[in-house]
């Protein structure tokens, strides 16, 4: 008899894993507890694959020899529950397709920073002629990937929800960008979270690499505790490492056993501090896949960026604004207000995952003129800033944050949308954020 795959969640990663289950010649049933968007019903039934909505049948569910469980599903819900209390193994979509494939594996995690790093991996690779793929949270499924292609090389962003479902799955590279405080509401705290991150190097061999940022404290808190099997690469901009990469005044020094690249930060495509870190990181990635040095400096240095991450939207009479509608929690709006020179009218707000505002409490003071909050409950923002900042507004649309901060800026200064703060109370998601700002400052 065919195993019975059972699939939780009918998004990208879901309909991915399905496929390639039904593939695999499983008995496949996908369930969703909410609407399944068109694009992806066609496709399930395309593949005359069995799926619901609006519920979980729990004899259609709870008769699986394993359970694929899509990332935004938390574990806590009751099917999930029951289905652990009857020992179904729960696993997530990367797990799953991961005994698919051999293909050499960089997967890129942290808590900022993963989908620059990916994309700008890639884009190396790719440029040097790799037959590699990009999966994860951008683009197509890894899953549906594996089903479909047959790349030698994955560059893959795994969120901390993926890595929960991962058990024998083994990264070939493993890239830890930083661990800072997000998603705490699902975590219980720091320390699951920490743990979760930490499962990208599980499985690792000597024959492996991990790659991580020393100047990250808790990553370096955790680093010597655990029994890491792989070779170590750290990249750091403060201190030299043997292998790994490091910053030599305004010098990126990238390098792995003999080869040593240097590259001006001038030349870098992406500017700011942190994507010195993503640049250093992908460079490594990329050197342990022995792509030559020039082609690494040439790629590094042609990127175009990802939307929604510090992208400069338009300049309208002298005042800059810029969309960093990606930057979901503190922690990556620190290091937008600490790469803008400018004066700034900073909108920021949305649903709090658990945010601590004091980290950047000296940056608002020296850099902000104003505070535009973009969400329905603002009260910890004005409780953190109300002596800091004097003026502090509240809206609740995107154009009408923009006509604000329009008219409290002067030229010169910059609108910074970085809003530290998840988007579903006024928005789909980020993206629907960051384009409807965008069209706003068309508009304007
Ligand atoms: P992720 O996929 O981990 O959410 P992104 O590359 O999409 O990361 O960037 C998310 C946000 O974090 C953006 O606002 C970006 O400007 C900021 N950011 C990017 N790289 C880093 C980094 N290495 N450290 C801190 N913040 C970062």
């Amino acid at each position: 008899m065919s195993k019975r795959i059972v699939i939780l969640g009918a998004g990208e990663s879901g309909v991915g894993s399905a496929i390639l289950a039904q593939k695999n010649g499983a008995d496949v049933f996908v369930s969703d507890f909410g609407k399944i968007k068109e694009k992806y019903k066609r496709e399930l039934n395309k593949h005359k694959i069995i799926w619901e909505e609006g519920k979980h049948s729990q004899q259609l569910i709870l008769n699986a020899n394993e359970i694929i469980k899509s990332p935004g599903i938390p574990e806590k819900v009751k099917i999930v529950r029951s289905a652990m209390e009857l020992g179904i193994p729960v696993i997530s979509e990367i797990e799953y397709a991961g005994r698919y494939t051999d293909a050499f594996k960089i997967c890129i995690t942290g808590s900022n920073g993963k989908t620059t790093t990916t994309m700008l991996t890639y884009h190396i690779l790719k440029n040097a002629g790799l037959n590699v793929g990009l999966a994860g949270n951008v683009g197509k499924s890894f899953a549906q990937q594996v089903a479909e292609k047959n790349y030698d090389y994955y560059v893959i962003e795994i969120s901390s929800f993926q890595l929960d479902g991962m058990y024998d799955f083994k990264a070939d590279v493993a890239v830890l960008m930083n661990i800072t405080p997000d998603h705490l509401d699902r975590y219980d705290g720091m320390k699951g979270y920490t743990n979760s991150k930490f499962r990208i190097i599980q499985n690792q061999t000597k024959n492996d690499y991990f790659i991580y940022c020393s100047d990250d404290e808790v990553t370096m808190s955790e680093v010597p505790k655990r029994e890491i099997k792989a070779k170590k690469l750290p990249f750091s901009l403060n201190q030299e490492t043997e292998n790994g990469a490091y910053r030599k005044e305004r010098t990126l020094i990238i390098k792995y056993k003999s080869n040593e690249l240097t590259m001006s930060i001038h030349d870098l495509a992406l500017k700011g501090q942190h994507n010195m870190y993503n640049s250093m990181a992908a460079g490594i990635a990329s050197q342990v896949v022995k792509i030559r040095k020039e082609e690494i400096r040439e790629s590094l240095s042609n990127f175009h960026g990802v939307e929604h991450r510090l992208e400069p939207v338009l300049k309208v009479h002298g005042i800059e604004f810029i969309n960093d509608s990606k930057a979901t929690n503190v922690n990556s709006t620190w290091y937008a207000l600490e790469s803008i020179s400018n004066n700034l009218i900073w909108i920021a707000g949305g649903i709090d995952k658990g945010n601590d505002y004091s980290i950047i409490d000296d940056l608002v003071r020296k850099k902000v003129k104003a505070i535009i909050c973009l969400g329905k409950d603002n009260s910890k923002i004005h409780k953190a800033f109300s002596n800091v900042v004097e003026t502090i507004i509240d809206v609740e649309s995107a154009s009408e944050a923009v006509k604000a901060a329009y008219y409290l800026a002067r030229k010169g200064d910059s609108v910074l949308l970085s809003p530290a703060c998840a988007s579903f109370d006024l928005f789909d998601n980020y993206e629907d954020r960051g384009n409807q700002f965008k069209q706003a400052v068309r508009d304007l």
